[in-house]
């Protein structure tokens, strides 16, 4: 079976390996401006009745501001773990989060809603739209939630819908609309309370090749804009969109590549899994 070719369109400066691995090589250090995301040693542990499942065995990573990173791996890697640590959905069993500069692996449920309410934009395979409500009130939700008058958030959600090209859609609801325009929806509700971070987790994994390269531009969009992403997928070609590509592996970091790196291995028939050396 021959490996899909995927291309590359343009490069980004990011942190050097060596300025990732010194900020997580420091146990309780509080992390620059410039890094939005720094793990150390990130533990998850499921209780199974009695069997204990190590779903993360320590992930140090290190995301700076400005980065659109993807994260791959095989099934039950850790990927969805990981992304509900990052998304402080959940905590971790023990090691060190840091996001935008809080330490957030201590917080209490209270504080870390708070967080994940400023800080967080989280988009899903599945969508996660209310059924019944129109895309303005879908996006105007997580304003609700914090408090913003309804002038302004009606204000806010219409600009949100415009930034995804959907400002003519607002007063549809979810079943009136494509798959692509759903997950415009569901990305437009992500960012309209400014999150330092865009959380996706197999956004286009319910969509068909050409909605995924439109998902793809809007993102592509956001990164140029600045916008910090994350996304997982498990499509290469998909992940060739992003800067930088990080492979899980059993619950451990098993390759971290820019962007041309990992296109260039996987051009050469190399399987996105196997890569002889670890990464940060
Ligand atoms: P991925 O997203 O890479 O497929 P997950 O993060 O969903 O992997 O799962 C990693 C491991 O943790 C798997 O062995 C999975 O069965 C286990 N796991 C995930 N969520 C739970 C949970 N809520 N309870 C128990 N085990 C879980
Ligand atoms: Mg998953």
């Amino acid at each position: 079976m021959s490996a899909p070719q995927v291309s590359v369109t343009g490069e980004h400066n990011i942190a050097t390996t060596a300025e990732r691995q010194a900020i997580v090589a420091v146990p309780g250090a509080t992390p620059g401006d410039n890094w939005i995301i720094v793990t150390r040693g990130i533990k998850r542990d499921y209780d199974m009745g009695g069997e204990i499942v190590h779903a993360l065995r320590g992930v140090d990573l290190a995301i700076g501001r400005n980065e659109y990173v993807a994260i791959m791996g095989p099934s039950g890697s850790g990927k969805s773990t990981f992304m509900n640590v990052l998304g402080c959905l959940d905590t971790p069993s023990s090691g060190e989060y840091w996001l935008n500069g809080q330490l957030v692996s201590q917080m209490s449920d209270d504080a870390l809603a708070r967080v994940r309410n400023k800080e967080i934009g989280f988009v899903f395979q599945t969508f996660n739209l209310l059924p019944r409500s129109t895309a303005l009130q879908n996006v105007e939700l997580p304003l609700v939630y914090a408090g913003i008058p309804s002038t302004e958030r009606r204000k806010r959600a219409q600009e949100a819908l415009d930034a995804v090209n959907l400002g003519g859609r607002m007063h549809h609801r979810p079943n009136e609309l494509s798959g692509g325009q759903r997950q415009r929806v569901a990305i437009a509700r992500a960012l309209v309370n400014r999150p330092s971070i865009l959380l996706a987790d197999e956004p286009t994994g319910n969509l068909d090749s050409n909605t995924s390269e439109e998902i793809m531009k809007v993102f592509q969009d956001l990164a140029r804009q600045g916008q910090t992403v994350v996304m997982v997928t498990h499509e290469p070609d998909i992940a060739a969109h992003a800067r930088r590509v990080v492979v899980l592996r059993d619950g451990l970091v098993s390759s971290d590549e820019r962007r041309d790196e990992f296109v260039a291995r996987i051009n050469a028939g190399g399987s996105v899994h196997d890569v002889g050396t670890a990464g940060t």
